[in-house]
């Protein structure tokens, strides 16, 4: 998508600090930081949200699962724990419509649930 902020990121149009790269998948430091270690994890395809998951395109959600323990680890939090947090449309206050998910480690409070 041409006028998508992550896919601009994925091309290196704009900016990002990235911390882990695959075929299959990008990630890189949020820009406005939620805890001490937050990393944006996307696929390279363009998915808006959790809602457009379907059997021909869930491979980009599992190959972003299958990088989580490796950004974990890159980002040193994979021993103290971590939060993955994705955030589905208005009500849950997504503002990137291009599938995303949080990494949120660090010195952080109990569930949130
Ligand atoms: P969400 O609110 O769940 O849709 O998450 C979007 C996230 O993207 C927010 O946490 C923003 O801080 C982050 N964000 C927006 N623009 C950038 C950017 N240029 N670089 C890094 N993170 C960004
Ligand atoms: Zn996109």
């Amino acid at each position: 998508m041409s006028d998508c902020l992550f896919c601009k990121i994925i091309k290196g149009e704009i900016p990002s600090t990235k911390v882990y790269e695959n075929e299959k998948v990008y990630a890189f430091r949020d820009i406005v930081p939620q805890a001490p270690e937050h990393i944006v994890i996307v696929p390279k395809t363009h998915i808006e949200s959790a809602n457009d998951i379907t059997p021909e395109n869930s491979s980009a959600v599992a190959a972003i699962y299958e990088s989580i323990p490796h950004i974990a680890k890159t980002v040193g939090v994979d021993r103290d724990g971590y939060r993955i947090v994705n955030n589905c449309g208005k009500n849950a206050g997504q503002t990137v419509f291009h599938i995303h998910f949080h990494l949120l480690g660090g010195c952080m409070g109990g569930k949130m649930y």
